[in-house]
């Protein structure tokens, strides 16, 4: 009972759909494999050493792929010098090359850029144009096939196939009850990765290597279209809002997205496309994504403080403060903990404003503190495992209760310690 009160029972997430799983360097994407985060740098790629520095930011925040765009001869010729850079920071994360327009130039040009990209992100509606598009499609397919990668057939709103669409649109115009311009738009999303899926494959590339994304920028347009394409295919598959936007907005629009189809099985490898605010880190995307999955209980990657919004019994800003102060030392502490501490990503913690949720919710936690609100006495419990276990008071609660989420993994998870 105790067990019971401490962890009301969360409703299971929904069983992922089976996709065919793709190896990405030592990542599998798909076939059951946990969903993946991802993310994008966005430095100029043909300046390896701040490159370098940006994959190694984001995937020590938990990127487990990081994405450049390859764009230029220089930027092909940069991507050897990034990977011995990263290896010598002691950083292993694939790095998966963004290619439009130039690839098979590129891949032809530069073998050692070929042989470290982990995976080719090609984009059919700009892979070629005219007569070209066949012979520039299967001159980076053949590339993907001598180098043993996967390679993310990745349709795009904004980049659609002109002639595809134009052909679909003909198709509709004979219908006898013709489809509106949203669905033909959608279907032209859609078919244009299917497709070009096909075509690689008739070309020698095994269904193994593929993974396909159909990205738009609108939330409702975003859950149609890979609703669809989930249901057509088993491809594993690559899911993000394009063009997502800044600040709340991006991270909302995202997170309505992508949870409904995450909720629905629809998703093997997320990225949150967030256009960073001036002097934000670009970490902030990874953050996001590691948050969604951990928050859906899809996955678990950082402890995360369960804290309450603070209303009008909590005029200080200390419980504000407090929860910040714990959230950011367990995110800073996890490279370690990580390391010596088996599981203790699943440690819950909460920061509460007073007594009418603190006791409550702190029990929930393993490790929770209730502060005093307005009118309390200025004392603090602490929960530990449902029980209370101490107070606290005085100036010095927030190093006190840091230093006992401290003590309190080093006991429980001490016994995985390797
Ligand atoms: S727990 Fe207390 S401080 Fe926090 S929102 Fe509820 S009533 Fe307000």
């Amino acid at each position: 009972m105790t067990e019971l009160f401490r962890r009301p029972p969360e409703a299971a997430p929904a069983p992922r759909r089976p996709s065919v799983g793709v190896m990405v360097g030592k990542v599998k994407v798909g076939g059951g494999a946990p969903v993946v985060v991802q993310s994008m740098t966005n430095t100029d790629t043909e300046d390896p050493i701040s490159t370098a520095r940006q994959i190694a930011e984001l995937a020590r925040a938990g990127s487990e792929l990081v994405r450049i765009t390859v764009n230029t001869p220089a930027a092909a010729a940069a991507v050897p010098r990034i990977a011995e850079r990263l290896a010598m920071m002691g950083v292993e994360v694939p790095i998966v090359g963004d290619f439009h327009y130039n690839g098979h130039q590129l891949l032809e040009a530069e073998p050692a850029c070929a042989e470290v990209l982990a995976k080719y992100r090609i984009n059919p509606g700009n892979v070629g144009f005219g007569k070209k598009k066949d012979t520039q499609f299967a001159a980076i397919i053949e590339k993907a096939i001598r180098y043993g990668k996967p390679v993310r057939i990745g349709a795009n709103w904004g980049s659609l196939d002109q002639s595809l669409v134009a052909a679909l649109m003909d198709e509709n115009a004979k219908r006898a009850e013709p489809w509106d311009a949203g669905h033909v738009a959608r279907e032209a999303l859609i078919r244009s990765a299917l497709d070009s899926a096909a075509r690689a494959e008739t070309l020698g590339l095994p269904r193994d290597r593929i993974i396909l994304s159909c990205k738009v920028s609108g939330v409702q347009e975003l859950i149609a279209v890979y609703r669809d394409l989930a249901a057509r295919c088993d491809y594993a598959l690559h899911l993000g809002l394009t063009e997502a936007g800044m600040g709340s907005k991006g991270i909302v629009a995202s997170t309505a997205a992508l949870a409904v189809l995450l909720q629905e099985g629809i998703g093997d490898t997320i990225r949150i496309s967030l256009t960073p605010e001036p002097g934000q880190s670009r970490t902030t995307e990874v953050i996001v994504a590691q948050e969604l999955l951990q928050t859906m209980g899809l996955r678990a990657f950082t402890p995360l403080v369960t804290a309450c919004p603070g209303c009008g019994r909590t005029t200080s800003t200390f419980f504000q403060e407090l929860a910040r102060t714990v959230q950011d030392h367990v995110r800073a502490k996890m490279p370690e903990w990580r390391v010596k501490y088996d599981g203790v990503e699943n440690l819950t913690l909460a920061v509460m404003g007073c007594v009418v949720n603190g006791p409550g919710e702190s029990r929930h936690a393993d490790i929770g503190i209730s502060l005093p609100g307005n009118g309390e006495a200025p004392v603090a419990p602490v929960f530990i495992d449902g029980e209370k276990a101490m107070t606290l008071r005085g100036e010095g609660i927030a190093t006190e209760f840091v230093g006992l989420i401290d003590a309190y993994v080093a006991r429980k998870y001490a016994s995985r310690a390797g």
